[in-house]
């Protein structure tokens, strides 16, 4: 595929400006559709040869969920809103410890949320995106030239393409950060957890209908849900102190070794993960911590600016708020995109801080240090089944959210 020359187009009136978005994962496809319904041509580039929907669960509320309102996907996202289910915990076998109603979360987030596969959401920007983008899979971006007015994208398969503005989207390990910004190490903060999440072509075995079952033990965590065929899914996080070890490891073998002596559910999963472990999202978990999103008319946007990792449980919800207001903020400042890019970061920035530093006190929930801690989080658990101390949780629940 050849790359249009902007110049060309404007003379045939076709476009305004174009923008190039890297990453066609949650943030790069909101970008996609926000930019375009700001007016701009859009042109999104994946290295993946294919669309990537995998994935567990991704929850919108709070600022996350009004972005998705505002984005116009709501009607596209509510069918597939799976709702509240049963929560158990279990024993290392798979034995039920105790259950967690549904009408206790329902509660806790209000109606105006979603819970939602990854997938789902992926598939609801997609379908919103593939209309009018331009998306080029099997390709990443070999270099950049900005000269102030103009931003020049060369792909690794040779097209030049000319933008007023590269959006780079491209995930936590972002190549746009790293030819912009400077090397990974200067920007990633390891927070020494692996973390693992696949969806399930056969519901598992051990795990009731409609259920989430979910281990809690030192260190580590596995939640495998049963929601039937097509609608199952299994996440695991775990303390590493060898990230990089783990990851040249990769999926079966090192989720194997941190889980394999788990039964039920658990052992499922990983026996269907052994039939398809490229389906699998496993990488380290690490937040990135920058001094600017934006240089001259490359910005960043999702993980690869502000990642605050699965221990925040708002990483998607972020993408698609953070790619919304990024888009109004270019609406409202017409030319002037300096301007816009620091309304924008200064707008959103106290949110990344505060999801940012959730997930931090949010590590010890998933990776307890110890037994001890364990066995306080299921004192905590079954205690906020009262009403009394539910009434109190919730409201520190929604204080966060919101
Ligand atoms: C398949 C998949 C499954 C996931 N599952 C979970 C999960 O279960 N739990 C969880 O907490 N988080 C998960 N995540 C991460 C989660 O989606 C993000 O934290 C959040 O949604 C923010 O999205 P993002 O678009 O910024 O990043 P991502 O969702 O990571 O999307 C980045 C996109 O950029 C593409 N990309 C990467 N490098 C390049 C490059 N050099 N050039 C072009 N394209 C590139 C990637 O292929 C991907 O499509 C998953 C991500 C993926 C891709």
């Amino acid at each position: 595929m050849t790359g249009i020359d902007n110049a060309a187009h404007r003379d045939a009136g076709v476009a305004t400006q174009r923008v190039v978005v890297v990453g066609a994962g949650i943030a790069g496809l909101a970008a996609a559709l926000r930019m375009r319904q700001a007016g701009w041509e859009v042109v999104v580039v994946e290295r993946a040869p294919a669309r990537r929907s995998g994935g567990y669960l991704v929850n919108l509320h709070g600022p996350g969920y009004d972005a998705a309102e505002r984005l116009g996907l709501l009607p596209a996202l509510a069918p597939k809103d799976i709702g509240f289910f049963t929560s158990i915990l279990v024993h290392a076998d798979g034995r039920e410890k105790f259950a967690i109603p549904a009408a206790v979360a329902q509660e806790a987030v209000g109606s105006r949320a979603l819970s939602l596969f990854r997938g789902d959401l992926e598939s609801a920007l997609y379908d919103a995106v593939a209309g009018f983008a331009d998306i080029r899979f099997g390709t990443t971006v070999r270099s950049i030239t900005d000269d102030g007015e103009d931003v020049g994208v060369t792909l690794d398969d040779g097209t030049h393409l000319s933008a007023g503005l590269l959006v780079g989207a491209d995930g936590v390990h972002s190549r746009i950060r790293e030819l912009v910004f400077g090397p990974e190490a200067d920007h990633l903060v390891d927070l020494g957890h692996m973390v693992g999440a696949f969806p399930l072509d056969t519901v598992p075995e051990h795990v009731p209908d409609g259920v989430g079952a979910t281990f809690i033990g030192p260190r580590r965590t596995a939640a495998v849900m049963n929601l039937g065929p097509d609608r199952s899914s299994a996440f695991f996080t775990y303390r590493c102190p060898d990230p990089a070890g783990d990851l040249a490891l990769g999926p079966v073998s090192a989720l194997g070794r941190a889980f394999g002596d788990l039964g039920g559910g658990v052992a499922d999963a990983l026996r269907l993960l052994e039939i398809d472990p490229d389906g699998a999202y496993f990488d380290s978990v690490g937040q990135i911590v920058m001094d600017r999103w934006s240089r001259g008319r490359v910005v960043l946007v999702g993980d690869a600016a502000w990642c605050v990792t699965v221990f925040a449980g708002y990483g998607a919800a972020l993408a698609l708020d953070g790619a919304d207001r990024l888009g109004a903020a270019l609406e409202a400042h017409g030319d002037d995109i300096p301007a816009a890019l620091d309304d924008w970061e200064a707008g959103l920035r106290p949110e990344v801080r505060k999801r940012q530093a959730l997930a931090r006190k949010g590590i010890s929930r998933f990776a307890p240090p110890s037994r001890a801690h364990v066995r306080a989080a299921e004192l905590m658990l079954r205690a906020i089944q009262l009403p009394g101390i539910r009434h109190l949780v919730h409201r520190a629940i929604q204080r966060a959210n919101n």
